[in-house]
C-alpha cells in the first residue's frame, strides 16, 4: 500500500458535516485504510487577486490514508466525493462545499492533464502544511523539502479550531 495525503477544504454549507462524511467515504472506499485525520483549521478564502476577508471562511485539514488505488483512480474517488457533496466548478478558486486535493502519494512525481503530484501549490500553503505537520511532522514534499521548513516560510494565516 502507498501512503497518501489528502487535503480537504470547505467554505459553504455545513462544513463540519461535509468534512466528516467525506473522511468516512474515503476511509471506507475499497483499497483504502485510514491512518490519520488532522486537527481542523480555519482560514480566509483566497481569490485569484488575493485574500478576501469578506468571503465565507474555510475549514481545512488533511487526511492520511494507505491506499492500493492507482493515482488517477484515487483522484476519481476524490472528485466523486466532491460531486456528491454538491461541489460545483464555476470560477477558479470560487467558494465550495468541499474541495479534496491529492497532496502527496508516496513521494510520486507525475504531471498530466488531470493530475499533478505532489500538488503544485501545497508547498506554500499553511492551511495544508500546518495540519499535515500535526500528523506527520517528518514529512517531505518531493522536490521541495521538509514540510516543517516550508510551514515556517508560509505566510497565510491559519487558526486552530
Ligand atoms: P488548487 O489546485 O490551487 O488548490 P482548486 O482546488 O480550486 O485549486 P479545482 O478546481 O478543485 O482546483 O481542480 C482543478 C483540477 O485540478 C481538477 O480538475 C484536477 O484534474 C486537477 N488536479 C491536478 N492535480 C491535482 C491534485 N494533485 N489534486 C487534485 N486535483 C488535481
Ligand atoms: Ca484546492
Ligand atoms: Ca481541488
Amino acid at each position: 500500500m502507498t501512503r497518501a495525503v489528502i487535503a480537504f477544504g470547505a467554505n459553504l454549507g455545513d462544513r463540519e458535516a461535509a468534512i466528516a462524511s467525506a473522511t468516512r467515504e474515503i476511509a471506507e472506499a475499497e483499497g483504502n485504510r485510514l491512518v490519520a485525520v488532522s486537527p481542523v483549521y480555519e482560514s480566509a478564502a483566497v481569490r485569484l487577486d488575493g485574500v478576501d476577508p469578506d468571503a465565507p471562511r474555510y475549514l481545512n485539514g488533511v487526511i492520511v490514508i494507505e491506499t492500493d488505488l492507482e493515482p488517477h483512480a484515487l483522484l476519481d474517488l476524490l472528485q466523486r466525493v466532491e460531486t456528491e457533496h454538491g461541489r460545483t466548478r464555476e470560477t477558479r478558486w470560487g467558494d465550495r462545499t468541499l474541495d479534496l486535493d491529492l497532496i502527496d502519494l508516496g513521494g510520486l512525481r507525475l504531471s498530466d492533464d488531470r493530475l499533478e503530484l505532489p500538488h503544485p501549490r501545497a508547498w506554500e500553503r499553511a492551511f495544508v502544511l500546518q495540519p499535515w505537520l500535526d500528523v506527520e511532522p517528518d514529512a517531505e514534499i518531493a522536490g521541495r523539502g521538509p514540510i516543517a521548513a516550508l510551514r515556517a516560510e508560509a505566510t497565510d494565516e491559519v487558526v486552530r479550531r
